[in-house]
């Protein structure tokens, strides 16, 4: 079957995102077409700029438009805890709970050694030298619950043990609304291992 080329070109484009199978990427392309020309425009240009204006972080990792990121520079959050995730996608989600003011660490990944990710490759030296500031009371280890966000989270709570600070993990546990019988069993443990008294 013939295709112009500059369909099959968005096709591929759309392909390439995450979670886009081929024919989510065909109903994307078709939809382009029907798009007037100037919301096709700007969702180029939001595409490049993106791309061309964000960079990370000098002091935190997060990705922004600005050096400090905004939350780095907002004086009126608690400067003694850190929170560190493994992206900034995780960082947003814990700012939508609104119930954490302090600053964060955004690794960006987790150590996989499958994948061939070490220490190294993370924003890990970065966290080090602003955990030398006495400032930072707790650092607060917000990695997936998953075996690579589990063996990052164990290797920095090693690796911070010389700082003594008070390192703690997020609990795990059950979603809200679930159900006890039907939940796996690493998370039931997990929530059971995270039980607090009341
Ligand atoms: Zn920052």
């Amino acid at each position: 079957m013939y295709i112009p080329e500059p369909i099959s070109k968005l096709i591929e484009g759309f392909m390439r995102l995450p979670g886009i199978g081929p024919k989510t990427a065909q109903r994307l392309a078709f939809h382009v077409l029907t798009m007037d020309e100037e919301d096709v425009m700007d969702l180029a240009k939001a595409l490049m700029r993106a791309k061309r204006d964000l960079f990370t972080c000098s002091v935190c990792g997060n990705i922004t438009d600005s050096d400090p990121c905004f939350i780095c520079a907002d004086k009126s959050r608690d400067r003694s805890v850190i929170c560190v995730v493994q992206d900034t996608k995780d960082l947003l989600a814990m700012e939508r709970t609104r119930e954490y003011s302090g600053l964060y660490h955004v690794l960006h990944g987790a150590i996989s050694p499958i994948e061939g990710i070490g220490p190294e490759e993370l924003k890990i030296p970065l966290l080090l030298k602003r955990l030398e500031d006495e400032t930072v009371k707790e650092l607060i280890l917000a990695t997936n619950p998953n075996i690579e966000g589990e063996a990052t989270a164990m290797y920095l709570s090693r690796l911070v043990k010389p700082f003594g600070l008070k390192v703690t993990r997020i609990a795990h546990g059950l979603p809200v609304g679930g159900d006890l019988e039907y939940a796996d069993e690493v998370t039931l443990a997990k929530a059971l291992e995270g039980r607090r008294e009341l």
